[in-house]
């Protein structure tokens, strides 16, 4: 607490939802506010006033495009888990044998 106008508690700044039987969760200290991902689902994000990127309407993008604008943050700010708990995004494109 800083008296500035930051979010929830000290360490980490996370946003999370669940939408459908994906959890979803913007690490708000990753996010570097390109907007690759309100591009690609401008209905699921939303940049802040301090240029972080914000859950809008997630529920309202169907599934794909939702994984795949989360999948396309360059920094990986954006963690999705599908319904057994497995993480799904980041992952899929850069696979580490
Ligand atoms: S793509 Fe990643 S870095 Fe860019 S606004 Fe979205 S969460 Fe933030």
């Amino acid at each position: 607490m800083s008296g500035g106008g930051g979010g929830g508690g000290g360490g980490g700044d996370f946003e999370e939802r669940s939408v459908g039987a994906l959890r979803v969760r913007i690490d708000r200290t990753l996010c570097v506010g390109f907007g690759d991902c309100i591009t690609e689902a401008p209905e699921a994000f939303v940049l802040d006033e301090s240029g972080t990127a914000v859950f809008v309407k997630p529920d309202a993008v169907e599934r794909e495009r939702l994984l795949r604008a989360c999948d396309a943050c360059p920094v990986d700010a954006i963690t999705v888990w599908n319904e057994t708990g497995t993480q799904i995004v980041p992952g899929a494109c850069e696979q580490v044998p």
